[in-house]
């Protein structure tokens, strides 16, 4: 079927679509088509005969690849469903799942998310014996990520003076040795975290060309939405995947930038045109998302920017309503009137929930909208926040599985081996890791071995704790995702416990353990699944952006809640941009420099370009902040809008700064957050004083030992495995063991 795509598209959406040889960058305003092309060009491609396989397209979030299939799909049938197509993240943590041993890591390798680097960061910290105050581990983390996305190793970290400088004026003389630190922690976890996908797949093709061959044969085309939000380290992997067919192509938009405070890097756009001196470069310039108001308030905002490539947007819809402006006496009214605005033009527009979103510049601000829309039994869904996977009861279960799959993961024993509590106190486990640490083991073999060097009646515990994982890998070796996991949650203890607790939060703690039980159900019952074990489970979750958790988080036709940042590339019927205030946004942060106030504008900008048909700015001339009460000036970009453009709705009504309604939430919120760990009773350790153990080096089979706690025994065999050397020794009270040599701690007789 051939498909007549230019009766879908402008004159230059249709030449960006036929146009698939060689390299060609589209950047272009908001809502003017560009992903779109990006679709059409995918379908194209198939419809010309091009394999699927061979078609790599970068997405900056999950939903927006599972959108661009499904309308590929639409286009081509089932054929889209072998595209290579996600965020930089996934597909390249997919591509190192096949790849990863080369570069030295497990096969199965463990994905930290920002919560389990956090913790691993404070435990380095702590160690270290630095001041916690001054290295937090977000700053920390956000250095070495930067430094990441700009492939500066730590070793390169360490020695270059500029940096070092640097660190030194920021009092942070540190972070080098941190880094290093970090790196080596996690290597020996066989973990990466989301900056390390990407440095290590840049490490890969750096090293390893017959790989980097591989995969350039096999990306024909390759193709990039939102360039302008890639980094040094997403721009220079697909630079060297097209560095052979040369068919890339690029789509942004300048003025849409909004992460650089992550690494992202407007140059890549200048470097691609250096790049690639044939490429072919379109324009597009009609906006179709939106009214007439909308993009001239749009337009009128962003030239108020003096970094920027200059284009004129224009749209042939309908002028359509005014933007309207809500002022409100304090954050709760204004979380009223939003509210009570969503409601109205529901019931007079005949709309659908769906249609309607809120959007906000910091994730805290969703509690006012929250409340207010609860009031009035509106249905929302939260993007980002505290999202379902963020929960302490998810992450514990998850830990267990993600142990199940890779025993390497210290951060995962650590939060699990004494949840339930199973009698192992926190000095044992100091103790566990720092014979791990000494004896340059990992933190598993010597739970799985803690019998060889501690009192029985502390090792019980912890060998029970390891005789439950081996279990698990047993299960999760025959059964699929969801059997294991069901299986591992009921024999954990984790079920119990939480059915045990009767309280609000013990129900919901147990109402969301199987929900995700559910999730996995759902997820090994997709008949295009065609991995459905635990491993390949986990690695799905550990992708889903935050962005991406509203589609589990409710049902059914519902108001979406997010930050402007994660709302980047959709588009809402009515949009709500909320907290239009000094301060607020522009971010306190971010009004110190140009280049920052500038940032910030192109985030107004994007959010302004989300709504299609009515946008509602709003802000609130009072609002608590640190306890207190404080008055709000209202934004600077509400005055960069052309006011023939705006319509002021409401003004200050009664019942501003009145107590929140909903107090009783915030009451069962704090109850939510987790006490600390109840402490256990330490054993203390009993070493033997008078035992002094032998060099075990030349150890051979057949000879007769001593140990500290088996007493005599017989060497039956020794195995080397990655330098570790294991020794199965028949004891003459209480049987054969095996032991590890290093911390044996065996007299030779
Ligand atoms: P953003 O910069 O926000 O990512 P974009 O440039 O990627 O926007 P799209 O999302 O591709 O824009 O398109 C915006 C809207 O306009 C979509 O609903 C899309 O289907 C529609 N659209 C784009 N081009 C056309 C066209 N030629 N005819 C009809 N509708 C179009
Ligand atoms: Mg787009």
């Amino acid at each position: 079927m051939a498909l007549d795509y230019l009766s879908l598209l402008n004159p230059s959406q249709g030449a960006a679509v036929m146009q698939t040889d060689g390299p060609c960058m589209i950047i272009a305003g908001a809502g003017s088509g560009k992903t779109r092309v990006l679709t059409y060009r995918i379908a194209h491609l198939l419809e010309q005969g091009v394999d699927p396989f061979n078609i790599l397209a970068l997405t900056f979030t999950n939903k927006a690849a599972k959108e661009m299939r499904a309308r590929v799909e639409k286009v081509v049938g089932p054929a889209a469903r072998s595209l290579w197509m996600g965020t930089f993240h996934s597909v390249f943590a997919k591509i190192l799942r096949s790849e990863a041993d080369k570069i030295g890591f497990p096969r199965s390798f463990t994905i930290y998310d920002t919560q389990d680097s956090k913790t691993l960061m404070g435990q380095i910290v702590k160690e270290l014996e630095l001041d916690d105050k001054l290295y937090k581990p977000s700053v920390v983390l956000g250095r070495i990520s930067a430094a990441k996305n700009k492939l500066i190793s730590h070793n390169q970290y360490l020695s270059d003076p500029a940096i070092k400088a640097d660190d030194e004026a920021a009092l942070r003389p540190k972070i080098g040795v941190i880094y290093q630190q970090y790196q080596q922690r996690c290597f020996k976890a066989g973990a990466m975290d989301f900056d390390d996908l990407l440095f290590n797949t840049n490490v890969l093709f750096r090293d390893h060309a017959d790989v980097l061959n591989k995969y350039q044969n096999m990306f024909r085309f390759v193709m990039v939405d939102e360039y302008q939000d890639t980094n040094y380290s997403q721009y220079l992997i697909t630079r060297k995947l097209a560095a052979k067919e040369r068919n890339i192509c690029v789509v942004g938009d300048d003025a849409q930038s909004i992460y650089a405070f992550r690494g992202a890097d407007i140059s890549n756009i200048l470097n691609f045109e250096k790049d690639y001196p044939e490429l072919q470069v379109f324009k597009l310039e009609q906006n179709y998302r939106s009214t007439k108001n909308i993009v001239w308030a749009a337009n009128s905002v962003i030239k108020n920017n003096q970094a920027q490539l200059r284009k004129d947007v224009f749209s042939e819809n309908e002028d359509g309503t005014l933007i309207e402006v809500i002022k409100a006496a304090s954050d709760n009214e204004e979380g009223k009137l939003v509210a009570n605005s969503i409601f109205e033009d529901k019931m007079n527009g005949h709309l659908s929930y769906d249609n309607f979103a809120i959007l906000y510049r910091t994730n805290a601000q969703s509690r006012a909208m929250e409340e207010s829309l609860r009031k009035l039994n509106i249905k929302y869904k939260i993007v980002g926040g505290l999202s379902f996977y963020q929960r302490k009861e998810i992450k514990d279960l998850v830990a267990y599985l993600r142990l199940t799959v890779n025993q390497n993961d210290e951060q995962a024993i650590r939060r699990v081996i004494n949840y339930p509590k199973r009698g192992i106190g926190d000095t044992t486990i100091s103790k566990l890791i720092m014979t791990a640490e000494e004896a340059n083991h990992t933190l598993w073999e010597v739970v799985s071995n803690a019998d060889q060097f501690m009192a029985a009646r502390v090792s019980n515990p912890v060998v029970g704790f390891a005789e439950k994982i081996k279990s698990y890998i047993v299960v999760a070796g025959k059964e699929d995702a969801f059997e294991a996991a069901k299986f591992i949650a009921k024999n954990s203890g984790m079920l119990e416990e939480l059915y045990a607790d009767k309280s609000i939060e013990g129900l919901s703690r147990y109402e969301n353990i199987q929900e995700l039980l559910n999730g996995i159900k759902e997820y090994v019952d997709d008949p295009e699944r065609e991995d459905k074990s635990l491993g390949a489970f986990l690695q799905d979750i550990a992708l889903v952006t935050d962005s991406d958790l509203k589609d589990a988080a409710q049902e059914g036709e519902a108001v979406t809640l997010m930050t402007i940042h994660s709302a980047k590339g959709l588009e809402f019927r009515n949009v709500y941009i909320v907290g239009m205030e000094e301060n607020l946004f522009p971010s306190q942060m971010m009004i110190t420099s140009r280049a920052d106030l500038e940032e910030e504008r192109r985030l107004f900008y994007v959010a302004i370009t989300r709504a299609e048909k009515k946008l509602t700015l709003s802000y609130a001339t009072s609002r608590y902040q640190w306890g207190n009460l404080r008055s709000c000036e209202k934004s600077r970009f509400l005055d960069e809008i052309d006011p023939q453009y705006l319509n002021v709705k409401f003004s200050a009504g009664p019942g501003a700064g009145e107590g929140s309604p909903f107090q009783h939430v915030f009451e069962r919120r704090s109850n939510l957050i987790p006490t600390a760990p109840r402490k256990v009773q330490a054993t203390k350790y009993v070493a033997p004083t008078d035992f002094a153990p032998s060099d075990t080096s030349k150890l051979q089979t057949g000879q007769r030992v001593e140990h500290a706690k088996f007493g005599f025994g017989v060497v039956n065999a020794l195995e080397n495995q990655q330098g570790t050397t294991k020794a199965t020794i028949l004891f003459e009270e209480v049987g054969e063991k095996v032991l590890l040599l290093s911390f044996a701690k065996l007299r030779v007789h």
